[in-house]
């Protein structure tokens, strides 16, 4: 049983979002329950390619996107797939999609990508201090690669964007990025060092520590599916699997790619899809990295991490039902292996992700537009490692009646 305390704030999805944002208004002083129907951590975000990834928030709409489309539905190992089965309940977050793509909106969408990630990377670093794990943040940066001229005029969008934001990069030539990361294929003729992206050891290890540190405050972890809601004028209870109902005073949704499951029951649709996401953890890989390493025109991601490195990437729309497709991660890892020739994959996992995507990009950090006292903080697409510590302090601002220290009419629910 589930102590149903009273008032009391109910958070509901202990991922990496959930859980600091539980962390952060127990710590406030708020009384939190925070409820999973598994164990913290064990969605999406037991398994990010471990990037505090501050320079990557291009939205994905815009309209060099569409044109790339129909060459990435024809090739089944390219960066974006859709299952032609699931391709009929997608055509409305696909129009939603085209039309975020708009160049007048796409400006919008990189204004609210930029003010969350402008402070990502100290509210992350601030938060790791205060769990006692500032050691597993490294200190290198990300390095984009290319190996053709050709390869780096199609990433100059992203970079230009960068410039427009303020955000560093330095361009480096083929004998800059051996220096830096000797093992490096020598077809690579240009990179981009992101030095302000950064990697964690171990993003489990961070919601694990900071449910124990929930706790220690005195918050208390209800391991329960919520198949319901109560309500009169505003949100009353929730309705457990169990057959309980726990008192609300307040509830978060936080269920990652699940939580327009959830709105649902609450009759506030939200246009929120999975994009699916593979990794293979590969342990003793045969050489070392200091740097994570995204190659653009490949469309993966090489990340060193704890226990090895990490290697991943692309996009797979297929719903949250169907089976995983691990040939997704084999096509990460034979593109990894060209990058890296030394790479060695004895032992290795592969995991499957469901990373909780909204058509435009951008996350919902916003009250419910219909339920007094239900909020909403999900939607964090590819950075919900990066934006949890940020979303946490938003959250708890906009909770317990603070101005938001950003503006958060981009992320309010009202866009939809
Ligand atoms: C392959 C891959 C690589 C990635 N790499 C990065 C990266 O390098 N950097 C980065 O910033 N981001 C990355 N991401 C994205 C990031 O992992 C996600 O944005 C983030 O983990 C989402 O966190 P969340 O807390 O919203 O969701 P989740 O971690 O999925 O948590 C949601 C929780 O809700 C619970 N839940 C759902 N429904 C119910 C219910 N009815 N009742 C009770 N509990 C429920 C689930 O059990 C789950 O624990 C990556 C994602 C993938 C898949």
């Amino acid at each position: 049983m589930c102590s149903s305390r009273h008032p009391s704030t109910l958070v509901i999805g202990a991922g990496i979002i959930g859980t600091s944002l539980a962390y952060e208004l127990q710590k406030r002083g708020r009384r939190v329950v925070l409820v999973d129907r598994d164990e913290p951590g064990r969605g999406a975000s037991y398994g990010p390619l471990a990037s505090i990834a501050v320079s990557e928030f291009m939205p994905l709409a815009r309209p060099s996107t569409w044109k790339q489309i129909p060459g990435w539905m024809l090739d089944p190992e390219g960066p974006i797939r859709v299952s032609p089965r699931y391709l009929p309940k997608l055509i409305p977050w696909f129009l939603r999609f085209l039309k975020a793509s708009q160049p007048r909106t796409v400006r919008h969408l990189e204004m609210a990508g930029a003010a969350l990630s402008e402070r990502a990377l100290s509210d992350t670093q601030a938060l790791l201090q205060e769990l006692d794990l500032r050691s597993h943040i490294s200190a290198s940066g990300c390095l984009s690669l290319y190996a053709s001229e050709a390869e780096f005029k199609s990433d100059l969008e992203r970079i230009n964007m960068l410039d427009r934001f303020g955000f560093n990069y330095d361009v480096l030539d083929r004998s800059a990025l051996r220096v830096l990361e000797p093992e490096i294929t020598s077809e690579i003729t240009k990179a981009v060092l992101l030095p302000n992206n950064r990697t964690v050891a171990d993003p489990h290890a961070i919601v694990r520590r900071l449910v124990e540190r929930f706790r220690a405050l005195g918050g208390e972890v209800c391991q329960a599916d919520v198949v319901g809601f109560e309500r009169s004028d505003r949100i009353t209870e929730v309705r457990l699997g169990t057959g309980q109902n726990l008192n609300a005073d307040e509830v978060i949704l936080c269920a990652g790619a699940y939580t327009a499951r959830l709105s649902r029951f609450l009759g506030e649709p939200i246009p929120l899809e999975s994009e699916r996401g593979y990794h293979t953890q590969i342990q003793d890989p045969g050489l070392q990295l200091s740097h994570s390493i995204i190659w653009p025109a490949k469309a993966f991601m090489v990340s060193p991490t704890g226990g090895g490195i990490r290697v991943g990437g692309t996009v797979e729309m297929a719903g949250l039902d169907a089976a995983p497709n691990y040939d997704r991660a084999k096509v990460t890892v034979r593109r990894a292996q060209r990058a890296l020739p030394n790479l060695k994959v004895r032992d290795h996992q592969e995991w499957m992700g469901h990373r909780p995507a909204f058509p435009d990009t951008i996350p919902l950090i916003s009250p419910s537009a219909k339920t007094p006292g239900l909020f909403y903080a999900t939607g964090h697409g590819h950075l919900g490692l990066t934006y949890a510590a940020t979303t946490a302090k938003l959250m708890s601002e906009l909770i317990t009646g603070q101005t938001p220290s950003i503006d958060l009419a981009a992320y309010h629910i009202n866009r939809f």
